[in-house]
């Protein structure tokens, strides 16, 4: 019944989400949403979180121009997201702390796949929250002079990469996301995770760079549905095409989720004694 609840409210806190990715540092994220092509401003029934998407075929309703895959994409991962939390055991406060640092790490991970750019403010904010829910939440693992470190440990390989290849292999806003993901994790986690995020993004980058450009632009295409949004993401992604914190957000989730849920993944692969 939780999970339903917290479901629910995740497809709207989802669809806010989305409004704040697009709009930030833009505008205002008050105001009446309107189709980025055509002006139209979307009626109630254009506005149901993926369901609405799912029904005009990813089209706007008036001009038929394509409407970005982002918009379900990040209604239906806040949803589980939520869900998830929801249904842990996890007490009261942990669980809506939890679900501001699932619905930052989801804002860091479209911005970042639309502009391959991580807002530090988001960073830092994320890096907080998670040293605050390490406090709330000592199953995870008892707070010690180690969890504090984590941050800057899970940080430091990323921010290597990102020293002495003068900002071309890396992004110093990765490095700023592993910060809360080592706080998030603790240090063997938080390390795994980063990892775990060279592995799937190797995995799925691979092909992508082999393909090259015109993959990547297609996928461009799909996420930005205005000529000026594309040029501008574009020239963005010209630098560095493939962004690497979506890879470092999901690997994180998957192992957050798990030592919610009192796995720990390091001892279920064998990797630490139990
Ligand atoms: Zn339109």
């Amino acid at each position: 019944m939780t999970t339903i609840v917290f479901g629910l409210f995740g497809l709207i806190v989802g669809s806010f989400l989305n409004v704040v990715v697009l709009r930030h540092g833009v505008r205002s994220t008050l105001g009446r949403s309107g189709c980025m092509s055509c002006g139209t401003q979307l009626r109630w029934y254009d506005m149901i979180p993926v369901v609405s998407w799912l029904a005009l075929g990813g089209r706007c309703r008036v001009c038929r121009a394509r409407v970005s895959f982002q918009y379900p994409l990040v209604e239906a991962a806040t949803a589980v997201g939520f869900g998830f939390i929801g249904a842990s055991s996890l007490p009261m406060f942990s669980q809506i702390i939890g679900g501001i640092i699932l619905a930052l790490l989801i804002c860091i991970a479209a911005y970042d796949m639309l502009h391959t750019i991580i807002p530090d403010e988001w960073a830092y904010a994320f890096a907080g929250l998670a040293l605050l829910f390490q406090f709330l939440v000592p199953h995870i693992g008892s707070f010690s002079t180690w969890m504090v470190l984590a941050g800057p440990l899970t940080a430091l390989p990323l921010f290597a990469l990102w020293f002495f290849s003068h900002g071309r292999w890396m992004g110093l806003g990765d490095a700023k996301l592993a910060l809360g993901i080592g706080w998030l994790l603790g240090p063997a986690e938080g390390l795994f995770a980063v990892f775990g995020a060279f592995i799937v993004g190797g995995v799925v980058s691979a092909p992508l760079l082999v393909v090259s450009s015109e993959w990547w632009r297609r996928i461009v295409q799909k996420f930005t549905p205005t000529q000026t949004s594309r040029n501008l993401v574009w020239g963005f992604t010209m630098k560095s095409e493939i962004p690497f914190g979506p890879f470092l957000i999901l690997s994180c989730i998957i192992l957050w989720f798990s030592s919610i849920n009192g796995i720990d993944p390091l001892q279920a692969l064998g990797l630490l004694p139990s």
